[in-house]
């Protein structure tokens, strides 16, 4: 029996019927819509969430800012009432990704067959959708059995994307650097020590980002933010002009879309519906491939790709 201060629980045979209900085959559960493309996630808290007795720890995977708390679209709307503790009042989605971390937290010591399967499942999934790509983190962040899965999918399939978006410097620094793993590192005015205590800081994630191609990205709902520049000269001296801001998103939750009016501001948040990032692709682009394709802007990424 598990209590309430049993150790962090994994075994996928003890799973709820609602939790069983929502594994493929005990595989981690790909999310799709047609903006994003196919995309995993998994819970943004921490949690603990009981079942007939039963309770489960669920590891949080985010580091938030005190920015992402107000403006994380996952946070808010559909996503919401994570504060509820009983498996059977989970809407089907929060049930999905409270699955998916359950299973990042077991593949983070699994025999590395496992890890494997489980990579060769995602990638056949993905591709029987039509996707070349997966979206990582579009609700929550890195974990061990993520970053685990991630190093498997990127050595077994190197024809396959990852892509997403993180802010944990410490778990990026354990992805294996590999042409087909795209990952841009997320900032926001409240990065420490920009104006925030939570969270990791820029020194940190700008170190994290070198070793992955150098892609940042900044999120502001103050429209020609004046810190986009001071940014720009922080991350270049720092770097030594191995990272920059590739990206800047306007907060985007809901009907509501902060419209930033930078070059490099992404062309899905400003709420048009014909945008979405199979028809951009700037953030699984290689270098490379930008290029070649002449595109030095999201917005000339969708642009180029627009069918
Ligand atoms: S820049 Fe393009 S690929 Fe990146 S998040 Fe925005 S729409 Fe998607």
């Amino acid at each position: 029996m598990i209590g309430k201060h049993d150790p962090r629980h994994t075994d996928l045979d003890k799973l709820s019927p609602k939790q069983m209900g929502q594994l493929v085959s005990k595989h981690i559960y790909i999310s799709f819509n047609s903006k994003t493309g196919v995309s995993v996630n998994s819970r943004i808290s921490e949690t603990t969430v009981s079942h007939a007795g039963l309770y489960w720890n669920v590891e949080c995977s985010c580091h938030p800012t005190q920015w992402c708390t107000k403006h994380c679209y996952a946070r808010h709307g559909h996503f919401a009432t994570w504060d509820k503790d009983e498996i059977d009042d989970l809407s089907n989605q929060q049930t999905k990704y409270l699955v998916n971390s359950i299973l990042f937290n077991h593949y983070a010591n699994a025999p590395q067959t496992e890890v494997d399967r489980e990579a060769d499942s995602l990638v056949g999934r993905a591709m029987q959708l039509g996707f070349n790509n997966v979206r990582w983190n579009g609700g929550g962040d890195l974990s061990r059995g993520a970053v685990r899965l991630i190093n498997s999918v990127a050595a077994r399939y190197p024809n396959f994307r990852i892509w997403g978006f993180s802010r944990r410097s410490d778990l990026l620094n354990e992805l294996v650097p590999s042409p087909n793993v795209l990952f841009t590192v997320s900032l926001d005015p409240t990065t420490p020590p920009l104006g925030g205590l939570h969270g990791d800081s820029l020194f940190d994630l700008v170190k994290a980002a070198i070793s992955h191609g150098g892609r940042m990205a900044y999120a502001t709902e103050v429209p020609n933010d004046s810190l986009i520049p001071e940014l720009d000269a922080y991350i270049k001296d720092l770097s030594k002009g191995a990272a920059r801001l590739d990206t800047i998103f306007g907060e985007h939750m809901g009907p509501r879309h902060t419209v930033v009016g930078h070059p490099r501001e992404c062309p899905a948040t400003q709420g048009k519906n014909d945008v979405g990032c199979q028809s951009c692709q700037w953030c699984f682009m290689s270098e490379s491939q930008r290029r070649a394709k002449n595109v030095t802007t999201p917005r000339e990424a969708f642009l180029l790709h627009k069918v």
